[in-house]
C-alpha cells in the first residue's frame, strides 16, 4: 500500500456526472475511478453540482457550465461563462492540494491547462477530444513541451489531430466486463449509441437502416434536441425508434439484442466508449474508418471499417454482419479494453507524472 496515490480528479464542466451531457468521459472516469480504488489508491472526485457516480461521494460544485466545445470554429476564442462551475472546480482543487498527490484534469478546458504551472502538485490531463480550436492546442502544446509525460489521449488518431502528437501517451479506455452480458442471439435490429448531435451524424445511421429495411434502436442523450427534431422531417418513413438515455446495466441488456451497431462520426472521436460497450456484449461494429473507432475495429473480425460518411458503404456492411462471429467480439474487449487492462495503463502514467514532479520540482 505504499505505493498507493491520493488523487483528485476533476470531471467535465459540461454538465453533472450521470447526465449523459459529458458522453464518454462519464463512463471513463466512473470506471477509472473504481479501479484506482479497487487497488488502493484514494480517490476523490469534484464535478458539478448534481452529479452521480455509484459507489462514490462526489464533491459537489455550484455554478454555470461550459458550453460544449464540439461546435467550435477553430479561431474561437476561449469563453468562460458568469459564475463558471469551471473556475470553482479549480478553486476546489486548489485548496485540496495539501491532501493530494496527483490531480488528474478530464475536463477539454483552457482552464486547467493554463493553472498547471501556478500548482505545486502535479496534473496529469488527459485529453478527451480531438483538435477543435486554436487556443486550445496552443495551450495544451505549451503544458506538453513544459511538463513532459503530463498528456494524454484516448487513442492515436486523436493525438494525431494535434501537432504534439509524439509526446502524448495513449491510455484507450475499458469496462468492467462483469457489467456487460454476452448475447449470442440477436434481434433483427440494429443499433445506434451516443450523444445526439451532428458530430455523430445519426443521419447516416438512419439514411443505411431505411436502405437495407432493418429497425434502428436509438439510445443517447438529446444533446442537441433541433438536430434530433430535424431527423423526422427528413426521414418521416423511416424504420428508427428512440428509446432513452440509459443506465449502463439498462443499456448493455438493449444494446446486446442488436445485431450490430452503426457509429457514424462525422468528426475524429476520440476514442468510441459505445464501440467497445457493443463489442463486450457479442455485438459487432461497423463504423467509418476515421477517429478512435478505427482503432478499435477489426475489420471483418469484430466489424467492418467502411469509407467515411458513406451510406452505400454502412448497407454493404450491414449485409456482411452474419459473418462476425460475437464470441470474437467479447474476447476483443477482455484482451484489450478490461477494467484492469485500463487501470494497468492509468496507474502507471500517474505514477510517472507523480514522480517525474517531484525529481524535477
Ligand atoms: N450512454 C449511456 N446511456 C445511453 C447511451 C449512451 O450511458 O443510453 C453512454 C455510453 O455508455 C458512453 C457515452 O454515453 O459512455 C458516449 O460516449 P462515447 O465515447 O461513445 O462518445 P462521446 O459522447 O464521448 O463523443
Amino acid at each position: 500500500m505504499s505505493d498507493a496515490l491520493r488523487i483528485l480528479f476533476l470531471s467535465t464542466t459540461v454538465g453533472p456526472l450521470g447526465s449523459g451531457q459529458g458522453g464518454g468521459v462519464e463512463l471513463t472516469l466512473k470506471n477509472l475511478a473504481a479501479e484506482l480504488r479497487h487497488r488502493g489508491h484514494t480517490v476523490t472526485i469534484a464535478a458539478p453540482a448534481g452529479s452521480v457516480l455509484d459507489g462514490f461521494d462526489v464533491a459537489q460544485i455550484s455554478g454555470t457550465w461550459q458550453d460544449t466545445a464540439q461546435r467550435q470554429e477553430r479561431s474561437d476564442p476561449i469563453v468562460m461563462p458568469k459564475g463558471a462551475v469551471l473556475a470553482e472546480m479549480w478553486e476546489y482543487a486548489r485548496q485540496q492540494q495539501p491532501q493530494v498527490d496527483v490531480l488528474v484534469n478530464m475536463a477539454y478546458d483552457w482552464l486547467p491547462f493554463y493553472l498547471t504551472p501556478f500548482f505545486e502538485k502535479p496534473i496529469a490531463h488527459f485529453v478527451s477530444m480531438g483538435s477543435l480550436t486554436d487556443a486550445m492546442d496552443v495551450v495544451i502544446g505549451e503544458v506538453a513541451a513544459r511538463f513532459p509525460g503530463t498528456i494524454a489521449m484516448h487513442t492515436k488518431a486523436q493525438a494525431d489531430t494535434f501537432p504534439f502528437a509524439d509526446q502524448c501517451r495513449i491510455l484507450s479506455n475499458g469496462l468492467d466486463l462483469s457489467e456487460y452480458t454476452f448475447q449470442p442471439q440477436p434481434d433483427s435490429v440494429l443499433g445506434w449509441v451516443g450523444r445526439i448531435a451532428p458530430e455523430k451524424a445519426l443521419e447516416d445511421a438512419i439514411a443505411a437502416s431505411q436502405q437495407v429495411g432493418l429497425p434502428l434502436r436509438i439510445w443517447g442523450a438529446k444533446t442537441d434536441e433541433a438536430y434530433w427534431q430535424s431527423m423526422g422531417d427528413r426521414f418521416p418513413d423511416a424504420p428508427f425508434e428512440y428509446v432513452g438515455f440509459l443506465s449502463t446495466a439498462e443499456l448493455q441488456r438493449e444494446l446486446g439484442k442488436c445485431q450490430g451497431l452503426l457509429m457514424t462520426p462525422r468528426w475524429v472521436e476520440a476514442f468510441g466508449n459505445v464501440a467497445i460497450e457493443a463489442l463486450a456484449c457479442g455485438v459487432p461494429v461497423i463504423s467509418y474508418r476515421r477517429g478512435g473507432p478505427a482503432e478499435i475495429v477489426q475489420d471483418g473480425v469484430t466489424g467492418y471499417l467502411v469509407e467515411p460518411d458513406s451510406v452505400d458503404g454502412l448497407v454493404k456492411a450491414i449485409a456482411r454482419l452474419p459473418h462476425i462471429n460475437r464470441q470474437t467480439c467479447r474476447q476483443q474487449v477482455e484482451a484489450l479494453y478490461s477494467r484492469e487492462a485500463m487501470g494497468d495503463r492509468m496507474e502507471q502514467w500517474l505514477w510517472n507524472v507523480y514522480q517525474n514532479h517531484r525529481c524535477c520540482t
